[in-house]
Formats: structure tokens, C-alpha cells, sequence
């Protein structure tokens, strides 16, 4: 349960006189001391954020009509995320002490807008695994069930604000990060259109894919994050200037809606995945849109696809951790070769180690074609298949995943296992296309948290949240 429904409610309550934003900032570093278990922060400015909150009240008594749109609002940032001044790590030891020379684009934003930043959140390494049990920090705990994953890469920031520390939380998604830990968590998880919100200050995993994602409680929450960071960006051609659409109010007019059958009639998947799954396509007729099986027969490729390319550009990405320029230098080192050698073994988790060597293998000369553009030839196929798709339909249903949140250490030995279980996200990065995670219920089970994802096409991000609620 949160202590406030939406940043609205907050602020209303600020206005009210009934709370303030000093109070605000102290219930939830008390949340955060409470939940410590969790291992949702890496690091709290607890401080900084009490600081801003006194300049915010004092701002707000002056003249309350000059406080900015995320007045009161508390925000936590993924280790991925840069802010001026403070240490960024991306969850890795290579990175260990290294203090950001600037603010990601997204994060200036949101300061100019008056939120309240509160700490950083801890993640799967260079956002690289879809449980959060490979980071440097040790994992991440569900709030709903402390013997289970939170879900990754970004964990840390959906425990954030299912164990109601912060108002909101800012993650990446490359192939589901943000998305598959808000179904996981029982909470919201939106992914922009690829190049909606600036990559600027976002440490690179996957650059065709990346996107920073938002975590809330409520969807009319990730509406006004988004509208606030969104837009071009001189520092990143990818962020291009979108005719803004109109923000609509909640919208009832009947929609078409594709599913694919197989990803949810299928052995493999949760009994209670698919049983919340259905009764959510239930809801959807009930309310008078139209919803229909549609063809997908690309499925088997998505995830091929996503490891030969995400592995690819990470290879390429993360060479600049050389031990050479920043981060950490391995002290055993007596050459420039052993420099480089030492440093990176010593930084890397093994699953990062394991995704650059991949990598370099589909990107080396003789498995170039077979792997690489290979990978890229049916990327172009999975978008012009979603892009004919949504020429007859609105927006496409899926699960967020074919589990619930498993126990510690279930699929963290298999990395196959575990690259399988992002088969519903990484569709979504394939394409570049908005997506959200929809919290839709509980497993009968284990009475974990289902959500359902809803998909539209691109640069359509506001009439998918207007869909859902904002
Ligand atoms: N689990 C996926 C991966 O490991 C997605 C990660 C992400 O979105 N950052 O690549």
C-alpha cells in the first residue's frame, strides 16, 4: 500500500497544508530504512533530498504558483542513470568510484521540474540479466514474497516503488527491464517508442535497443514523467522532435486489440499467467472492444535475434571499460596488455564476460553474415510483421512473461533459461515500439503479482496510456 495514490495526490496534500514536502521525503527515507532488506538502493541521498525538499517548501511559501510540475514528487534513478557529481556503476565492479561528469538529459528534466531525487537503485550489471541477481551489490528481494526475485534488469527500481519508498522510479529497458520487474512487483512499467526519451547520460548496453523507462503506481504518474522528458535532444540524434500528440483523458471508444494465441495457450506458460491473461481479454470484450487471435509465426526468432544483436553492440559498448581511462585499474597489472586483461576480468561479472564474448563472435569476420546480418535481416521481418499488424489493430496483448517471479538461483545456472524467459518483452525492442505493463493480478498459487502488456505502435505513447487509465 502507498501512503499517496499519484503525484496529484501528493501535491494536493502539500497544497492542503497537510503534509509537506520535508515530511514527504522523511516517511520515505523511512520506508527505505524499513525496508533495507530488500537491497532496493545502492545508495540514498538522504541528505541532498531532505535539502531540496526545505528549498521546495520555502519555494512553494513564497509563491506557490512557481514550483514546477514534479513539486513534491520523489524519484528514484537506476544505477544506469547518470547524475552530475554522484557515483554511477551500472552495478559493476569496472565502474566502482567513478562519479558522473553530467546529468543524464532525462534527469535534468525532471530536476527542472522540481522532483526530489532520493537514491540510486540496484540492477542487474549494465542492466545484463532479467533477475537481479548479477550485480555487484548482491540481488535485489521481491516485497511480495522476499524469497523470490524482484525480476531485472531493473529490480531495484521496481522494489522502489512496490515497497513505496520513492513516488516514482526511472529504469532502462533494452528487452524488458523495466516491463518484466513491474509485472513481477504487482506495479506499472512503461517503455517509450525507441527514441522518445533522450539516451543521453544512460550508460550503453544495447544502443538500438536502449530506452529509460518509469515505474509507478499509477499510469497517470508515468504520463507526466514522460511528458516532462521526452523530446529532442541535442546531445542524441535517436531522440527526434514528435509531433506531440494530444494527451487524451480516459479514453472509452472501442479499440482493436490483436493476441497471439500460442503465447499464452502453451504448455510452457504459468496456469496462473494464463488464466489472468484470458480473464484480462474477458475485461476487454466485456467493455465493448473488439479483441482477436491474430498470426504471429515469428516468434521462435525473437530471442535469437535480440542475443545476436544486444550482445553484439554490447561488445562494442562496453570496450570503452578498459582500465585505462575510468573505473577500476587492476593493481596486478605491469603492462598496457595486462592492464586491459587484469582490469576487465577482475570488473566484468561473468554474465557480462559471457555476453561480450558472444558478441565478438557474431561480429567477427567469417560469422559476420551468418550471425550478425543475419539477425538484422529478421529484425526488419519481426518490425514490418508488428508494423502490418497494426494497420489493422490498435494495440497488440501479451504477457509480460511466462512466470511468475521465481525463487533465487531457478534459472540464474542456466543462461539459456533465463535469455527464454524474456520471449514477451524483447518483442517490443525488436520493433521500437511503446509498451506498458499492466498490473492484472494475482497467481492462485504462489499469490504473486501478474501483469498483462499492452503494445502500440510507434509514437503512440500517449493514446496507449490514455487506454490504460491516465
Ligand atoms: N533481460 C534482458 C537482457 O538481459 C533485458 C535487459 C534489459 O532490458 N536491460 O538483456
Amino acid at each position: 500500500m502507498s501512503k499517496f495514490d499519484s503525484i496529484s495526490d501528493l501535491q494536493a496534500a502539500v497544497r492542503s497544508g497537510s503534509t509537506s514536502c520535508r515530511a514527504i521525503v522523511e516517511y520515505y527515507l523511512g520506508q527505505i530504512e524499513k525496508t533495507k532488506d530488500l537491497n532496493a538502493y545502492v545508495e540514498v541521498w538522504a541528505e541532498e533530498a531532505l535539502q531540496q525538499a526545505d528549498k521546495l517548501d520555502r519555494k512553494f511559501r513564497e509563491n506557490p504558483a512557481s514550483v514546477g510540475r514534479l513539486f513534491g514528487a520523489v524519484i528514484s534513478i537506476k544505477d544506469l542513470i547518470c547524475y552530475a557529481g554522484h557515483e554511477v556503476t551500472g552495478a559493476s565492479k569496472i565502474l566502482k568510484g567513478f562519479r558522473s561528469l553530467y546529468s543524464a538529459t532525462a534527469v535534468e528534466r525532471l530536476l527542472s521540474e522540481d522532483a526530489i531525487l532520493i537514491g540510486r537503485t540496484n540492477c542487474d550489471q549494465f542492466g545484463m540479466g532479467s533477475t537481479n541477481e548479477n550485480s555487484a551489490y548482491g540481488p535485489v528481494r521481491n516485497a511480495a514474497d522476499p524469497d523470490r526475485v524482484p525480476g531485472g534488469s531493473s529490480g531495484g527500481a521496481a522494489v522502489s516503488v512496490q515497497a513505496d519508498t520513492c513516488t516514482a522510479a526511472l529504469g532502462t529497458d533494452t528487452g524488458g527491464s523495466v516491463r518484466q520487474p513491474a509485472g513481477f512487483c504487482g506495479i506499472w512499467g512503461f517503455k517509450p517508442t525507441y527514441g522518445r526519451i533522450s539516451r543521453h547520460g544512460l550508460l550503453a548496453y544495447g544502443s538500438s535497443f536502449d530506452q529509460i523507462g518509469i515505474f509507478a503506481q499509477k499510469p497517470a504518474d508515468i504520463a507526466l514523467l514522460l511528458d516532462i522528458m521526452q523530446g529532442p535532444d541535442e546531445f542524441d540524434s535517436t531522440a527526434p522532435d514528435v509531433p506531440k500528440q494530444e494527451q487524451k483523458q480516459h479514453d472509452s471508444g472501442r479499440r482493436r486489440i490483436a493476441y497471439f494465441s500460442q503465447t499464452i495457450d502453451n504448455e510452457s506458460v504459468d496456469a496462473g499467467v494464463r488464466s489472468v491473461t484470458r480473464s484480462y481479454i474477458d475485461g476487454l470484450v466485456q467493455a465493448g472492444h473488439q479483441v482477436d487471435p491474430v498470426d504471429f509465426d515469428l516468434l521462435d526468432y525473437i530471442i535469437p535475434t535480440y542475443y545476436v544483436l544486444t550482445t553484439a553492440e554490447a561488445s562494442s559498448n562496453l570496450s570503452r571499460y578498459d582500465g585505462i581511462r575510468y573505473g577500476h585499474r587492476s593493481a596486478g597489472a605491469r603492462n598496457l596488455e595486462e592492464t586491459y586483461v587484469l582490469s576487465r576480468s577482475e570488473g566484468f561479472s561473468e554474465e557480462v564476460k559471457r555476453r561480450i564474448l558472444l558478441g565478438t563472435f557474431v561480429l567477427s569476420s567469417g560469422y559476420y553474415d551468418a550471425y550478425y546480418t543475419k539477425a538484422q535481416q529478421a529484425r526488419r521481418l519481426i518490425r514490418n510483421r508488428i508494423q502490418e499488424i497494426f494497420r489493422g489493430y490498435d494495440f497488440i496483448l501479451l504477457p509480460v512473461a511466462p512466470s511468475v517471479a521465481g525463487r533465487f538461483g531457478e534459472k540464474s545456472e542456466d543462461p539459456v533459461a533465463m535469455y527464454l524467459s524474456d520471449i514477451y518483452t524483447v518483442l517490443a525492442n525488436l520493433a521500437g515500439i511503446p509498451a506498458i505493463a499492466v498490473p492484472a493480478g494475482k497467481d492462485p498459487e504462489t499469490g504473486m503479482p501478474i501483469g498483462v502488456q499492452l503494445m502500440a505502435d510507434v509514437w503512440k505513447e500517449e493514446d496507449l496510456l490514455g487506454f490504460v487509465g491516465a
